[in-house]
């Protein structure tokens, strides 16, 4: 719901970020005033200025000036810490704090299908969009995986669907967002940089459900313990899915198979071997798309044939090329530790995994035993490497590299037909790329290039 008039509102924008950029042009066609703040240098914004210029919205950079506060709201982009100062301040003036995706939502008329979790965001978005598209669904596929729902929210009309990745940032700061189907794949301990607590983190997952209501329905994971206790005692209709229990409602995956229950009898659906994206983890995101595919009406044939075709996301476990019988596999979205575990798991093979990178606060712990049974060596880059390096040599053979150049050279050669070379860091790529998509087209070009 609107907070206020916004033909007649003043609004301050956090960041000139994609989101930022979009909120600001959403905001403006709807005619408030709207000033965008970001404290990244000039000289470094050359696309975000032209972007703001073209859409004639005054802005400053360098600094967060007293500007910021003169408004009747603000917009925080993801990447504008709770805990900076500007924050800080508006809270302190009282002014009303929201996320880009709240913003949007006042404005969609078309159901909204929001996916949250640690891991699995990405994959199950575009997965829910492609099955809605095989349905001939008008369908928007938005939020923190390509463009934001500002872009594209005033196209939406009441037949189409807005699929939507929400990141817990943008979680923190919704106030009235209400989705007719929220997903929470799972939680495991990430962002704690930022969260300070993984309590603090979970709750700010669970918002996600905050606003919905009987006839809206929460997709989540049961097998997930965290998520589980906290979501059965939710208002909104209850459609769990699990690969280890028989569900009552939801969908399940019992001896190879996959069954969606319909009023309390499972339903066949595929052979879990079908589904081409590979992994248990993958399991549980076709589980989960089904499920809010199967929920806005498609029908069982459509999802199957989507599950058996779709082939996964850039960057995540994506195979790169074989060489002297190695198969060498990008992974390098596996930005936590939780999917590394996952992405270990999904090979039969011994692995020489590429990992470190900018730490977040990361607990090894769980790798441990896997690493020691799996991983024939581990290559170590970035920042991490000293820490992971403490952690993981009397478990496997770990070598340091300079370079993600030097990595591939010293992966290649520790690797033994049959092998998998998989770049699967659990952590950020900030100390050596611009992202992980930059680190992942680096790895792809220097295993093409070997
Ligand atoms: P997100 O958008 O939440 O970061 P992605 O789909 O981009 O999720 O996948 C990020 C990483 O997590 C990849 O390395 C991927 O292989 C792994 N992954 C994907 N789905 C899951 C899941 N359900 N549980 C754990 N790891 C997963």
């Amino acid at each position: 719901m609107v907070p206020v008039k916004i033909e007649s509102a003043r609004i301050s924008i956090l960041g000139a970020a994609r989101s930022g950029i979009a909120a600001a042009g959403l905001l403006k066609s709807k005619g408030a005033v709207v000033f965008v703040s970001d404290n990244k240098r000039r000289e470094e914004a050359a696309d975000e200025i032209s972007a703001l210029e073209k859409l004639g919205v005054p802005f400053e950079f360098g600094a967060h000036s007293d500007r910021v506060f003169d408004a009747d709201f603000i917009v925080i982009s993801p990447g504008v810490p709770s805990s900076s100062a500007v924050v800080l301040h508006a809270v302190k003036l009282g002014l009303s704090i929201y996320s880009e995706v709240e913003v949007a939502s006042w404005f969609c008329r078309a159901p909204i299908v929001a996916i949250t979790g640690s891991n699995g965001k990405t994959t199950t978005t575009t997965l829910i969009g492609k099955i809605l598209q095989n349905a001939g669904r008008r369908t928007i596929v938005a939020g923190n995986i390509g463009p934001p729902i500002s872009d594209f929210v005033l196209d939406a009309d009441k037949a189409s669907v807005v699929v939507a990745e929400v990141s817990s940032f943008q979680l923190d700061y919704i106030d009235t967002f209400k989705p007719t189907v929220a997903v929470l794949l799972n939680i495991t301990p990430d962002h704690l940089d930022r969260y300070g607590t993984f309590e603090a983190y979970m709750d700010s997952k669970f918002r996600i459900f905050m606003n919905q209501d009987p006839d809206d329905c929460a997709v989540y994971n049961f097998d997930d313990e965290a998520v589980n206790s906290y979501c059965r005692g939710l208002k909104s209709e209850l459609l769990p899915f699990s690969v280890k229990n028989r569900m009552g409602a939801g969908a399940f995956a019992e001896g190879g198979k996959v069954y969606l229950v319909e009023n309390g009898a499972p339903v066949f659906l595929i052979d879990s071997k079908d589904i081409r994206i590979p992994g248990v983890h993958n399991l549980y995101n076709s589980l989960a798309a089904s499920l809010a595919a199967w929920r806005l009406g498609v029908g069982k044939e459509v999802i199957a044939e989507t599950l058996r075709e779709f082939p996964g996301v850039e960057h995540r476990l994506e195979p790169v090329r074989e060489l002297n019988s190695v198969r060498y596999v990008n992974d390098s979205k596996a930005t936590n530790v939780d999917a590394v575990w996952y992405a270990l798991g999904s090979f039969d093979s011994q692995v020489v995994l590429i990992a470190g990178g900018k730490d977040k606060g990361n607990d090894y712990t769980s790798l441990f035993e896997l690493v020691r049974k799996k991983v024939r060596a581990m290559v170590l880059i970035g920042q991490a490497a000293p820490k992971m390096l403490r952690e993981f040599s009397d478990k496997t053979k770990c070598v340091m590299a300079t370079s993600l150049d030097d990595a591939v050279v010293k992966a290649r050669d520790e690797a033994l037909p049959g092998d998998v070379v998989l770049l699967s860091p659990a952590c950020a790529s900030f100390d050596m790329f611009k992202n992980y998509e930059h680190r992942g087209k680096e790895f792809k070009r220097l295993v093409m290039a070997l």
